[in-house]
């Protein structure tokens, strides 16, 4: 998130969306917090921080509002006789964990095996990004956007590995910067048959 740190005065960021009107309550609850931290909400560099913060947690929480299935709707039958792994590799995303509402930087790779159909490759981002953008836990994120696609595509087999670090664990509590937590789930062929899920890991680079 660049825009972040574009521009002290909010909702002029390139990416940004339409400003939208932050409540009172929320912004109020943001002081709280500032003042929670130790220091003083009043002082000017702060003033206009709640609103900031408020529609930042709107950006990183779209995905509440973003249905992950409705993006594997459309499929194409034609696929010329593929049946083969389709992987999506190094996909870079961002989350946060719902235990500290703390940053979580990773990369996903999602991949099927197909029966009959075949979805535009960039939807498998919009997947993860749809379950990314919420508090989240990595255990689930990799379990959501692997169900997702095994229940809206029937595919003979699913696989997604995601490689995270958290900032709960680097920047506080044990501070082990640079450590990183894998989570993987594999369902039908990949769990089943040991040759393909080797064969789907080898494409992943493990
Ligand atoms: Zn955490």
């Amino acid at each position: 998130m660049s825009s972040l740190h574009d521009s002290p005065d909010d909702g002029k960021a390139v990416d940004a969306p339409p400003a939208i009107p932050v409540p009172d309550d929320v912004t109020e609850a943001v002081r709280t917090l500032i003042r929670w931290a130790g220091d003083d909400p009043e002082r000017e560099g702060l003033l206009d921080t709640p609103r900031r913060v408020a529609r930042a947690w709107k950006e990183y929480c779209a995905g509440y509002a973003d249905d992950p299935a409705h993006h594997l709707a459309r499929v194409f039958e034609e696929v010329g006789g593929y049946d083969e792994i389709v992987l999506l590799k190094d996909i870079p995303f961002q989350s946060h964990c719902e235990h500290h509402m703390a940053p979580i930087h990773g990369t996903a790779h999602i991949a099927y095996l197909p029966r009959n159909h075949v979805v535009g490759i960039s939807k498998l981002a919009r997947v993860l990004h749809a379950y990314a953008r919420r508090l989240q836990v990595q255990e689930r994120l990799t379990a959501e956007v692997a169900d997702c696609i095994w229940n809206a595509l029937h595919p003979v087999g699913v696989a997604v590995v995601i490689q995270a670090t958290h900032a709960c664990m680097t920047a506080r509590g044990v501070r082990t910067p640079g450590v990183g937590m894998v989570t993987s789930r594999m369902m039908g062929a990949f769990r089943d048959d040991e040759r393909s899920r080797r064969e789907v890991l080898a494409l992943m680079g493990f």
